[in-house]
């Protein structure tokens, strides 16, 4: 008999899939939900349990990860009679690992709570390929015994894990992420246009870009979608709507001026309102390609 805690999934996109498959290649038993039966089939195949329910996934569970996109599904699948508040058991764990406002992290540990149940907000960097190589960086907010609780399973699925502070700091460092990110790619996007119209061989020109101090995660992940205009997701523009709008919100509050971040976020908007809200953000490079003339 298996003395790992028997772990709920709830949301198996992009990113939860790939982890769960990691927990249940670690010995993990894991019961999953999510809106696709492709999905739910691609978990059994892996030997998982593919739930009907939430409320089916989280009985048993003594873990619950969350993984689905904004906070408005964190809290459709946590409240109500249909939800993990209501179906899991008094003492489970709940690790959010879904990018949300922290406002919603902070509100979720305290309804929570008033049923015995615990949360950390664990939200993950790395994209697609960090969740399938198990190496994503995970931010975490909350308790520290419930972080260390979490512990095992997160060094499962991540390589760099911290805890940030109380609720919703996992969240608030994901948003200093995202733009981060946000704005890297732009950067890189600009400078692959520049590049190219200046005639110069662009293959060359960011290998030994990467090489300095202008080299990147994003560099290195990306440089393929830029070279072969492969922008099939990813991690989508419409996520990184969504971040941006979290962080731009996140920093007003606080009195924080972003003003390289707010610029970034209107091109991701304007991306977006243009149809290409389904591609991978470093299809910032076609928002560029535009502004410069092309007819894309
Ligand atoms: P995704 O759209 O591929 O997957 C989301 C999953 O949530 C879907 O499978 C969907 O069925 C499920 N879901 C939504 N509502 C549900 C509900 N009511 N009940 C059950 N399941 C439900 O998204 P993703 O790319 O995996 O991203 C998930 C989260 O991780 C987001 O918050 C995103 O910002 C964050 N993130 C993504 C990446 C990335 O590279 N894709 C990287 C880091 C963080």
């Amino acid at each position: 008999m298996s003395t790992l805690p028997n772990i709920a999934w709830i949301g198996l996109g992009i990113m939860g899939s790939p982890m769960a498959e990691n927990l249940l290649k670690a010995g993990y038993s894991v019961t999953g939900f999510t809106l696709e039966q492709d999905k739910l089939d691609r978990l059994a195949a892996a030997g998982g349990t593919a739930a009907g329910s939430i409320a089916e996934a989280v009985k048993d569970a003594d873990v619950v990860i969350t993984m689905v996109p904004a906070s408005p599904h964190v809290e459709a699948i946590s409240y109500g009679e249909n939800g993990i508040l209501e179906n899991a058991k008094s003492g489970a764990l709940i690790i959010d690992m879904s990018s949300i406002t922290p406002q919603t992290s902070i509100d979720l540990a305290k309804n929570a709570a008033e049923k015995g149940i615990r949360v950390i907000d664990a939200p993950v960097s790395g994209g697609e390929a960090g969740a399938i190589e198990a190496v994503l960086s995970i931010m975490v907010g909350g308790e520290k015994a419930d972080f260390d609780a979490a512990l095992p399973i997160l060094e499962t699925l991540g390589k760099t894990i911290v805890l940030c502070g109380p609720h919703g700091s996992g969240q608030t460092v994901k948003a200093a992420n995202q733009l981060i990110v946000a704005v890297n790619i732009q950067a890189c996007a600009e400078a692959v246009v520049f590049l190219e119209k200046s005639g110069v061989d662009l293959n060359a020109a960011l290998d030994v870009l990467n090489g300095g101090l202008a080299g990147s995660t994003v560099l290195t992940r990306k440089k393929d979608n830029f070279l072969n205009r492969d922008f099939k997701p990813g991690f989508r523009i419409d996520l990184h709507h969504k971040d941006m709008g979290i962080v731009t919100d996140a920093a007003r509050n606080v009195g924080a001026a972003l003003p390289v971040g707010a610029v970034v976020a209107q091109l991701v908007a304007s991306l977006r309102a243009q149809g290409d809200g389904g591609l991978d953000h470093s299809a910032l490079l076609r928002a560029v390609e535009r502004l410069s003339g092309a007819q894309i």
